[in-house]
């Protein structure tokens, strides 16, 4: 095992893998509700496809997997992918980012099968405003699949939300009474510009050193000092034991710490959320010409390449920073 260090020194453990690109919602910071720009169904990587990549990156050094997408819980083999990939010999971590729907049906099979832990999107705690937000009314469902996840163990449960200015930041308080009291880790994050219209503007971005204002005005917050490669700066919510975090992506960059790498659903590996170029992993797993020991090498050095590319930074506070291509449900938030 070589490890994946970049030229700053950086060792990348975390692998986020895109199972799909398709929603069942439709965040506004996300995508716009007529979205139809999807991956082409054949683009998509099969389950053997997948697996080969997960399985090259552990034995390059990838420790953690994180299924995302899209939505992963759409994909109709996602419980199979967790099993098999906890099954392979170097027995990585499974965790999801998920927006709850279907996690009523799916989360005691994905902990049989072994996944550790769940991420839930959630911005808001009135139905209505769900509905808006998302173009459509499945908000009970989120709540149904959060009980669904706590039931099966799935721990400790975090729920991202995404404050908009004049959309829902009058919910920062509320959110986070309701996640203390439901035993949710809530993590706040700085909205990215990362839609699929282009549509984020900085200024109507609520920062992090807000949220912490108004979070402040109301909860007796004391930062934890440890914090690694985690994004989020964390705070204990009056005395503890209960967290809170505050992902401060653009307003507090955390690259230096950087530990993630990326698979697309399609097969391409991102060095980073932002990358302005990909590395093509499909057309390695679909070139017929190659044996197996050279398909597997071949991949552990498309990993070794991506790695030796990563920028210091993600570039969104430079005058010449481009959003990405694709938006942040094709690339896997
Ligand atoms: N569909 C799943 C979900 O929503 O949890 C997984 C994919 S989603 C792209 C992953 C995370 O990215 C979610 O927590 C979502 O809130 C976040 N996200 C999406 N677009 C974003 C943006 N423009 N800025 C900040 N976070 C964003
Ligand atoms: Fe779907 Fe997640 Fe994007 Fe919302 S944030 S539209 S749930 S992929």
């Amino acid at each position: 095992m070589s490890g994946l260090i970049d030229t700053y020194g950086r060792v990348h453990r975390d692998l986020r893998v895109s199972v799909t690109d398709r929603c069942n919602l439709r965040c506004s910071y996300c995508m716009p509700p007529d979205f139809a720009d999807w991956l082409p169904g054949d683009h998509l990587l099969t389950l053997d496809e997948l697996m080969l990549v997960i399985e090259v990156a552990t034995e390059e050094g990838i420790t953690n997997i994180r299924l995302t997408g899209g939505e992963p819980l759409l994909r109709p083999d996602v419980v199979e992918i967790v099993r098999r990939v906890r099954a392979l010999p170097l027995s990585p971590r499974v965790s999801l980012t998920t927006n709850a729907l279907r996690l009523t049906d799916l989360a005691q099979p994905l902990a049989d099968a072994g996944l550790e832990r769940v991420n839930v999107s959630l911005d808001t705690l009135d139905r209505d405003r769900f509905k808006k937000l998302t173009f459509r009314d499945r908000f009970t469902d989120v709540l149904a699949g959060i009980e669904a996840a706590q039931r099966a163990g799935l721990r400790p449960l975090k729920v991202n939300a995404v404050l908009m200015r004049d959309v829902n930041d009058d919910e920062a308080i509320p959110l986070l009474r309701h996640a203390v009291e439901h035993g949710w880790y809530l993590r706040f994050i700085e909205q990215m510009p990362l839609d699929a219209q282009g549509a984020w503007e900085r200024s109507e971005m609520i920062s992090a050193a807000e949220i912490l204002e108004i979070l402040s005005s109301e909860f007796d917050l004391v930062p934890v000092p440890t914090r690694g490669s985690a994004p989020a700066e964390e705070f204990t919510v009056d005395g503890g034991p209960m967290t809170v975090g505050i992902i401060a992506s653009v307003s507090k960059p955390f690259c230096a710490a950087c530990d993630r790498l990326r698979l697309t659903a399609d097969g391409q590996i991102r060095n980073c959320l932002f990358a302005r170029d990909e590395t093509d992993v499909r057309a390695t797993l679909r070139d017929s010409s190659l044996s197996e020991p050279e398909r597997r090498a071949r991949i552990a050095r498309l990993f070794a390449s991506s790695v030796f590319a990563k920028l210091p930074g993600h570039g969104i506070n430079d005058p010449s920073f481009i959003q990405p291509d694709r938006p942040m449900s094709a690339i896997g938030g």
